[in-house]
């Protein structure tokens, strides 16, 4: 990559690749456990050694994720690769040991609206219930990252109350949470909140591992990212091919795509493991298999400097 490195920017980040999970939840057909692994291998073809494979939701909830212990089982891990999988409760959690899962990723929604589409109940009971599911966590040494969903907007409550929002971090870091992660789950962010959030979160609680999981739904998601990684984040979450969104939040749309995330950090002269050819050709095997154009933009322009054969062009007219 370039030598040139920008000195504002971290030197090395880290992408956690969500789009078997947050993108598939949104496929109205099943992508069969196969072809889910072929996309994987292709991921880690690709460098991706950091995968949010699935949910240990209920089935009926979200069944295009009903196969997660056969597609976690299928997996080879000799590459180094570190799953996660989400896991709302106790139950989660022991289903996520159960199939030797790297880590779990606990998730309460900044808004009580939100919580109740995507959880079911109030804050208060979900916190509850996250104190169950890291006992088990704990009992079984299976770390924890804890995920705030809406946390920067909610389609229903419009801002989100910033002491709200910390309560929930301070709980997840109080049950043992390595970091938190901050999900935009519908494209609400701007680059200001994005820093007064990361600000807050900083006052009140030090240098606590953040992870950043934007969507595009407003077409914000790499100025966010850009804002982020001013701010010294690290640690993102994005979709191979831009796929994504929430089943329980109206106007959710596709994560950041992880091409054109990886393209705009090493074109920041940040490294990233991650061999930006070879997650195209990942992004268009998975378009393949949805049959439909995917949103994300580097999979089909390539790299800034892809050159084109200036005799294959045909010529301007006049
Ligand atoms: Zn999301």
């Amino acid at each position: 990559m370039s030598s040139i490195q920008a000195c504002n920017y971290p030197a090395l980040i880290r992408f956690t690749e969500v789009g078997l999970r947050d993108g598939l939840q949104m496929e109205s057909v099943f992508v069969p456990t196969e072809t889910k692994l072929e996309l994987v291998k292709a991921l880690i073809r690709a460098g991706v050694r950091y995968l949010e494979i699935s949910s240990f939701v209920s089935p009926r909830a979200v069944p295009q994720l009903r196969d997660a212990e056969a597609l976690i089982s299928a997996i080879p891990r000799d590459s180094g690769v570190h799953l996660a999988a989400l896991a709302p409760n106790r139950r989660g959690v022991q289903r996520a040991v159960d199939a030797r899962v790297d880590s779990v990723v606990l998730f309460v929604s900044a808004s009580e609206s939100h919580n109740g589409k995507n959880l079911n109940c109030e804050i208060a009971r979900s916190l509850d219930n996250i104190g169950e599911a890291a006992q088990a966590a704990r009992e079984a040494s299976m770390p924890m990252q804890g995920a705030i969903a809406v946390a920067f907007g909610c389609p229903f409550e419009g801002e989100i109350d910033p002491d709200a929002l910390l309560r929930i971090a301070e709980r997840y870091l109080e049950i043992g949470c390595e970091g938190i992660t901050l999900g935009d789950t519908t494209g609400m962010a701007t680059p200001l909140i994005v820093q007064q959030t990361l600000m807050r979160l900083r006052q009140a609680f030090g240098p606590v591992p953040v992870t950043a999981h934007f969507h595009n739904t407003r077409g914000m998601a790499l100025a966010n990212m850009l804002e982020a990684l001013r701010m010294g984040v690290t640690s993102f979450e994005s979709s191979l091919g831009g796929i994504g969104g929430c089943p329980f939040a109206p106007g959710a749309t596709g994560n950041v795509s992880t091409e054109d995330a990886v393209h705009m950090a090493h074109h920041l002269g940040i490294e990233t493991g991650i061999d930006l050819d070879l997650l195209i050709q990942a992004a268009l095997q998975l378009e393949a298999v949805l049959g439909r154009p995917l949103p994300g933009q580097v999979m089909r322009a390539g790299d800034r400097l892809r050159r084109y054969a200036i005799e294959a062009q045909v010529a301007a007219v006049g």
